[in-house]
């Protein structure tokens, strides 16, 4: 239960005066719901007006408030200026097109009034050109000193939000302290509450950055607390209760005989890994973490063979419908001659087919059950779910793990990830969980020719796909995402679609992106796959788990602006059986240094655990374009990349905390769930 302490924070927005509603959607869809959520939205800007008593010392620089008195009023043409004194001198304003009337009524002749804007000189006199702000003199703290800026400001208006901002600063209590003395001390850090304060406040550029004394402690808040909730779900997953399975021997002799290929040593060992884990009694959380290619999917296969000898169901979970679609293939493709019943579970079904689905999950009739995580979300109830396998988990966070850990019968969980994550973070991501790595790919794979190449040398590229496509071939062309924007994606996308039309046939290019209705993706998946000699133009809604074996070439347009470990699972898509296949990386220069490194490595390795490493040392440097796709928490006030070594501290700190305080009942630990519950990390993290 969250402490009343921090109820003011957490009350609806709608509530505050002055928002309402309409405004409280607004904030609520970009920044979140609670007043807590405007508090941890920081300024990203500051802006500095400074306050002259008198005219004589107003300067060209930056942005000037004064007192001045207004003379007269003249127009020229366009021009209409205004003459304005004090004791020291004078200066003119300017307006363009300006309005006698409302002119005259804003700057009446012989009256004071407070100005603001921005000064310069023109024809060795001073002037301002369209004052910023004209009023009483009153208004001098509103106009003049610092000024936070936020960009989110313009969802209700600017002068609205930095009064909601004072007013949730308000709310915020005093609270028990969770740092120790001693830290606190080292980093000269203030408390939680005069952090917020003051990271409000800033009163130059400077106090923006993330080493700013305010920052640094706020950052390392929201680290601690990710770290004390993991090591939490871990105390919690090591005694859960769960089921101990046999191992399925009659299905694996079948299984055996079906599969077309000799597994790796690597995929034998983790199969056997796996199968030992899951016939202990308590609960299997395991994480399997295989490069793009290396033949997940039939792990889990053999995996799931002792849960279905004993009668129970599994679970197949992916993260969109085009994977779940393919992986229900896969996996009847293997189970079905088995006798086993596999059903896909879409999310949009007619109402009959629907509830025959839903009555074979709950009756038992189903035995895999293949959908998307809406499975788990929509009121399905199942027979006896023993296992639930989660594909290309990497796109769910820590929360939703949570969540599944707490679904009924306690099932064994396996997590299918394709993104490596570098030793130095798997402790922070997935501390909770047993981890195998399977690093080698089948051997049938040849290496994936890389090329890097200008936009301007298309041509080239084009008589390659249809050289191609004459000797039956299949090819991706992936067109270059906008993040935040999806319109313009799909004109990118439709745009190269017509244009390969023209010069590949219009019979043998398909269309796919992400707006398209789902029974439609899926036709064209089909065709693209039944379809020998095609170019599939797509945006990235290929980059995960998309197996089709026979394509062989791989064209991302615009490389530069993908991260390093899309274009890695982008390229994955081809290279997946015996044939030659290439990747080509087309860029629109010039090229920063950091892009030019990147298309470098991808051209140097194919190792994925290599290149997450390079990826991680890159952003070191602060880039962050494609963050998302990493896998990595997404912090709100720290930056992973940036504060490594935070994360790092923050992870020795949890453990050491919960090594001495399990639950979190000493006074310090009382304090520390304060500060789960401020960083959401309250729902079933404590034993009652
Ligand atoms: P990922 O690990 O990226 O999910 P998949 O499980 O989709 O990879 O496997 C990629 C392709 O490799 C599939 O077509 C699969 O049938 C094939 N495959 C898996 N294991 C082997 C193996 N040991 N030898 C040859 N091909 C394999
Ligand atoms: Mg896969």
């Amino acid at each position: 239960m969250r402490p009343a302490l921090l109820n003011p924070v957490f009350k609806s927005l709608a509530n505050l005066p002055g928002i309402g509603e309409i405004r409280a959607q607004k904030l609520a869809k970009r920044i979140g719901k609670s007043p807590l959520a405007i508090c941890f939205n920081l300024p990203h800007g500051v802006e500095n007006r400074e306050f002259h008593e008198h005219l004589v010392d107003v300067s060209t620089t930056g942005l000037q408030t004064f007192a001045a008195q207004i003379i007269r009023h003249k127009h020229q043409g366009k021009r209409y200026e205004i003459r304005c004194k004090d004791v020291t001198g004078t200066i003119s304003l300017i307006y363009f097109n300006g309005q006698k009337g409302y002119l005259e009524k804003l700057l009446p002749p012989g009256e004071t009034r407070l100005i603001s804007g921005k000064v310069d000189w023109y024809k060795g006199k001073k002037q301002m050109v369209h004052p910023h702000h004209v009023g009483p003199v009153t208004d001098k703290p509103q106009w003049s000193g610092c000024r936070p800026l936020y960009p989110m400001a313009k969802l209700i208006g600017e002068k609205v939000y930095l009064a909601l901002v004072q007013r949730v600063l308000n709310l915020v209590p005093a609270l028990p302290e969770w740092i120790s003395a001693e830290k606190r001390s080292r980093h000269n850090w203030p408390s939680f509450r005069e952090a917020l304060l003051r990271a409000h406040a800033p009163k130059s550029a400077a106090e923006l950055l993330p080493t700013s004394l305010s920052r640094q402690r706020l950052a390392y808040d929201e680290v601690l607390a990710y770290q004390l909730a993991m090591g939490l779900l871990r105390a919690q997953q090591q005694n859960l209760q769960g089921i101990a399975f046999s191992r399925g021997k009659k299905l694996e002799v079948a299984l055996s005989a079906s599969v077309p290929f000799t597994l790796t040593a690597g995929q034998k060992k983790i199969i056997e890994d796996i199968r030992l884990n899951m016939a202990q009694p308590t609960r299997m959380m395991s994480l399997l973490m295989g490069d793009v290619g290396s033949g997940k999917t039939i792990v889990s296969i053999y995996a799931m063979l002792g849960v279905l000898e004993g009668h129970y169901q599994v679970a197949f979970l992916a993260p969109t419908e085009i994977l779940a679609q393919q992986q229900y293939e896969t996996l009847s493709g293997y189970l079905s001659p088995l006798g086993i019943e596999v059903t896909h579970m879409q999310g949009k079904m007619r109402a009959q087919a629907k509830r025959t689905a839903l009555e074979n999950i709950s009756s038992g009739k189903a035995q895999v059950i293949v959908g998307t995580h809406a499975l788990f979300q929509e009121d399905v109830s199942f027979y006896r779910l023993g296992f639930v396998i989660i594909d290309e988990q990497h796109r769910f966070g820590v929360e939703q793990r949570l969540s599944l850990i707490k679904k009924g019968n306690n099932p064994d969980v396996l997590l299918l990830s394709a993104t490596p994550i570098p030793r130095t973070l798997l402790l922070t991501m997935y501390g909770e969980m047993t981890v195998h790595r399977l690093k080698e790919k089948p051997k049938n794979r040849l290496p994936i020719s890389t090329h890097t190449l200008p936009i301007e040398r298309l041509d080239e590229v084009e008589a390659a796909v249809k050289r191609m496509l004459e000797k039956g071939g299949k090819v991706y062309w992936v067109c270059p995402m906008v993040q935040e924007n999806e319109e313009s994606d799909l004109m990118a996308v439709t745009t190269r679609f017509e244009h390969c039309e023209k010069i590949f046939g219009s019979d043998k290019v398909f269309l796919l992106h992400g707006q398209m209705p789902a029974e439609e993706k899926e036709k064209t998946m089909k065709a693209f796959k039944e379809h020998p000699p095609a170019v599939l133009v797509a945006t990235t809604v290929v980059e995960v788990g998309v197996d089709i074996p026979q394509a062989q070439v791989m064209v991302v347009e615009h490389a530069e602006r993908f991260g390093l470990a899309q274009l890695h699972q982008l390229r994955g898509r081809v290279g997946r059986n015996d044939l030659p296949c290439s990747c080509i990386l087309l860029y629109k220069g010039p090229l920063s240094e950091t892009q030019t490194a990147r298309l470098h490595i991808l051209k140097e390795t194919q190792d994925g655990f290599k290149i997450a490493e390079e990826d991680l040392r890159l952003r070191g440097g602060g880039e962050i374009l494609g963050t998302r796709q990493s896998g990595l928490p997404q912090f709100l006030l720290a930056d992973a990349y940036d504060n490594f070594d935070l994360l790092n501290e923050a992870n020795e700190e949890a453990q050491d905390i919960l090594n001495k305080d399990p639950y979190l009942t000493s006074p310090r630990g009382e304090a520390l769930q304060i500060l789960l519950h401020l960083f959401g990390h309250e729902e079933g993290m404590l034993k009652p």
